[in-house]
């Protein structure tokens, strides 16, 4: 790749201001237009003048060609970049066929596609419960979309017949107008406004879709939601969007009244006595998949957690499945028994004889 001469190609010196670098490109753009200059190589000077102006008006192109040189701003910059249509638009303000300079540029291939419909990604949401969120499920959501008129195909004709080449352009789907500008007079190309640019008019619209060429549809889909979901999670659906987009499905859950979720970790809570908590005991969890037995040792504390590994929520990759913590809570006996108060009273004496021994012991 050779080095090109911006400043050269230009004609200004390696200091000059963004003033003078536009003056020069003006001058230069008004003798090379392909559109006046019609000499051979005028096209391919009016390219290179335009790539030196699109870099060296960019401070930051400018920049980075002064330290690299052109092969530094192609690698850094795609064509596309370095024309940027905002740019030209401003310099070739008022001068119709701008999408014609840049037919120039890209030597065509960037002429817009009169493509109507677009493929847009369509969202919509689903509700589930734990279980669910547990098991996988499947469900059906319905979604509103345009899709493309059965009657027509898209075309917004009645009939194939109804489809005329545009009298005004002969289908060319552009036309050229002469201007007075500040380039001098000369033809442009413009696209044609009796057929949009198409090339081709409808005599009959079609009855179905009005001539949009679409129609709005309620489609209902039935959804496969694997196991592991969370809230949050978004699931695609390849292809039921509008025109061939894709569907988005964010994942909400219900709230389960025994289990929280904690990522993969599933969280209960269990409640037992005193003397149980002293002595140790055995539970029963209704767990998202069953009852589980849990053994509590003796001596637990209120708020200590006891895991239960492998008993979690599945993983939304890896189907490896996250633990359950079962929070203890110790009860506190509010209202006691004769026979219960009677033995609170000797546990506590027995308590108060053990603290006083303590006491003594320290303080003797
Ligand atoms: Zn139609
Ligand atoms: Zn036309």
């Amino acid at each position: 790749m050779s080095d090109k001469d911006y400043y050269k190609t230009l004609g200004v010196p390696k200091n000059a201001s963004a003033e003078e670098i536009k003056k020069a490109y003006r001058e230069l753009a008004k003798k090379y237009h392909p559109d006046v200059n019609k000499s051979p190589d005028a096209e391919e000077r009016f390219k290179e003048i335009s790539e030196a102006y699109a870099v060296l008006s960019d401070p930051q192109k400018r920049e980075v060609y002064d330290q690299y040189g052109s092969a530094g701003v192609e690698g850094r910059y795609s064509y596309e970049d370095i024309f940027n249509e905002d740019l030209f638009r401003d310099i070739f303000n008022g001068f119709g066929g701008f999408e014609d300079i840049f037919d120039v540029f890209f030597g065509g291939r960037r002429r817009r596609q009169e493509r109507k419909f677009n493929p847009r990604d369509v969202s919509a949401s689903v509700m589930i419960d734990l279980k669910e969120a547990f098991n996988g499920a499947e469900k059906i959501i319905e979604i509103n979309r345009k899709t493309l008129c059965q009657k027509c195909n898209g075309s917004g004709a009645e009939s194939n017949r109804d489809i005329k080449t545009c009298p005004q352009c002969n289908g060319s789907g552009r036309v050229r107008v002469t201007q007075n500008s500040l380039f001098g007079r000369f033809t442009t190309v413009t696209t044609c406004n009796k057929c949009g640019g198409a090339g081709k008019i409808i005599e009959k619209p079609c009855s179905m879709c009005r001539g949009k060429g679409y129609t709005d549809e309620k489609k209902k889909i039935v959804v496969d939601i694997p196991p592991g979901v969370d809230e949050g999670t978004l699931l695609r659906v390849a292809g039921e969007g509008e025109f061939g987009g894709d569907l988005y499905i964010n994942v909400h859950l219900t709230k389960n009244p025994a289990l929280k979720r904690s990522g993969n970790d599933l969280i209960a809570e269990a409640e037992i006595s005193f003397p149980e908590a002293a002595l140790g005991t055995e539970i029963e969890i209704e767990s998202i998949d069953g009852k589980i037995t849990i053994e509590v040792p003796p001596g637990t504390q209120s708020g200590e957690t006891i895991k239960v590994k492998g008993r979690g929520m599945p993983s939304l990759e890896t189907k490896k499945r996250g633990d359950l913590l079962v929070k203890i809570n110790v009860r506190t006996p509010t209202r006691l028994t004769r026979e219960e108060r009677e033995l609170m009273e000797k546990l506590l004496e027995l308590e108060g004889n053990k603290s006083s021994r303590l006491f003594g012991r320290i303080f003797r």
